[in-house]
């Protein structure tokens, strides 16, 4: 019988979602989809410091904003909850109390200051070994038991068992690796004041949750062999585990914020779509067969597997990002893309949602001009402003265009011949291509001068669409008033 895949992604709610953290969320979910297995949220909050309610909230805004649904965790409850660490006290506090009595924890006075102490001889003696001496655990069993008694302060340890031979990692991603019996130190499991370290609560939360596959950043390897040390000391089943590369930013070093944005809801706010984020990051030491690029969430929960991760560390590139936020831009239905679009067009106070229903099949006729060009959300504001909105003309456009010899003339000849044609984009480009010959100038000296006339820049969506879009009446007002500034 093969044990059902229940996987977690367990956060620390020390600050907000890294792209990082999203794409171990990202692999553990598409791993319990694809095996029909249980995805679990779990939130690590035992750093009471830097751990905040809003950081937690923020945290599953942001999965959820990325379409990552949970199983089990906060918000929809589950059977082995509850999905804070914080509350799990009990089970911790039950845990070690098992591994007192079958010995593989033990007590431990040393202060502070005495490790301290044992820590720089260590050093200076250059053996190399920093852990910690085990000088209590030469006690016996019965001093230990009275100093505990009596209300001696201490920490418990693991009782790391010496003839044990090396832990050995299988790794699904990274092979196996030993690790030898004789680097391990008997590492805290529980502080003075009773609380869990990270390497204990984890273990025991994955034991009790019965997860059967460890999937996280590769920063965490070298505490997996003092994890298995510990689900051997309680006799729990250890889980498979698969340990994600780095990512790096373009010069090779770790992803940070000196790279730029590394937070998930960063690229919300600048305009990214939630599956393109989702796709890049999966692709980022996942692949589908090597050269698919575009691989739609159902695709990756269809065919993700942990075979297919590797090694290498993979390389943040801002430019292949936004390429594929473009692609799926180009590739959504109008309707889709005017609803996300809504939100930063109202923002920018230019439509409303009742504006979008009035007039729809203006903005359906909208979508063609500006779709191509998109590379992120946020740039329609700037890009469409001068359909909802009088356009100011900037200062280089009036000096390089409009007081160039010439446009007064051809301003003029275009509201004559605009006046009379049908509003449909080809019949005003049929109407505005005949205007240079007819007087005598060149055509880049028309169209340049209708373009800042009609939308204040010499940048804008394609010409004849934008003029059909801005309406007759609109147009020839635009080219008016842009004809007087040309002649005086
Ligand atoms: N809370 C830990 C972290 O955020 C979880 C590591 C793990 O998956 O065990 O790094």
């Amino acid at each position: 019988m093969t044990t059902p895949v229940r996987v977690r992604f367990a956060p620390s709610p020390t600050g907000t979602l890294h792209v990082g953290g999203a794409r171990t969320a990202i692999y553990n979910w598409a791993f319990a989809r694809k095996s029909g297995g249980t995805f679990i949220l779990r939130i690590d909050d035992t750093d009471p410091e830097r751990s905040t309610a809003e950081n937690t909230a923020q945290i599953l805004r942001s999965l959820t904003w990325l379409g990552i649904d949970w199983d089990e965790g906060p918000e929809v409850g589950g059977e082995y909850g509850p999905y804070f660490q914080t509350q799990r006290a009990d089970n911790y506090r039950a845990a070690l109390e098992t591994m007192k009595a079958n010995g593989t924890a033990y007590p431990c006075f040393c202060s502070a200051e005495t490790l301290e102490g044992k820590r720089e001889a260590a050093r200076q003696s250059g053996s190399g070994i920093s852990g910690y001496d085990r000088t209590c655990r030469a006690l016996t069993a019965e001093d230990a038991a009275a100093r505990v008694e009596a209300g001696e302060p201490h920490v418990w340890r693991l009782a790391v068992p010496l003839d044990h031979g090396p832990v050995v990692v299988d790794d699904a991603v990274r092979g196996l690796t030993e690790f030898p019996i004789e680097a391990m130190d008997d590492f805290v499991l529980a502080r003075t004041d009773g609380t869990p370290t990270y390497n204990f609560a984890t273990v025991i939360d994955d034991a009790d949750m019965e997860i059967s596959h460890v999937i996280r950043g590769d920063d965490h390897l070298a505490n997996t062999p003092r994890q298995i040390l510990v689900f051997e000391a309680l006799g729990h089943t250890v889980p498979r585990f698969a340990h994600l590369s780095m990512i790096w930013g373009p010069d090779g070093k770790k992803l940070s914020k000196r790279h730029g944005a590394t937070s998930v809801e960063a690229y919300d706010e600048m305009g990214y779509l939630p599956e393109a984020l989702l796709n890049y990051l999966a692709l980022l030491g996942w692949s589908l067969d090597g050269e698919t690029t575009i691989v739609p969430a159902d695709v990756l929960k269809a065919n993700f597997s942990l075979e297919r991760i590797s090694k290498n560390p993979a390389i943040f590139d801002i430019d292949k990002l936004e390429w594929m936020n473009g692609s799926y831009i180009r590739d959504m239905s109008a309707d889709e893309l005017i609803s996300r679009l809504l939100p930063w067009l109202e923002r920018a106070g230019l439509a409303t949602a009742a504006d979008v229903e009035a007039r729809h099949d203006w903005f359906v006729a909208l979508i063609p001009l500006v779709a191509e060009r998109l590379k992120h959300l946020d740039e329609i504001a700037p890009m469409v402003r001068f359909l909802f909105e009088e356009p100011e003309i900037d200062e280089a456009s009036l000096a390089k265009v409009l007081r160039k010899e010439g446009a007064g003339t051809a301003l003029s000849a275009v509201a004559e011949a605009l006046k009379a044609c049908d509003w449909s984009s080809a019949a005003i480009e049929e109407t505005l291509r005949g205007v240079p010959e007819t007087i005598g100038l060149k055509p880049k000296v028309v169209f340049q001068a209708v373009r800042v006339a009609a939308t204040g820049s010499t940048v804008s969506p394609p010409l004849f669409e934008s003029l059909e879009l801005l309406g007759r009446a609109r147009s020839l007002a635009r080219i008016q008033a842009a004809h007087e500034l040309a002649t005086t």
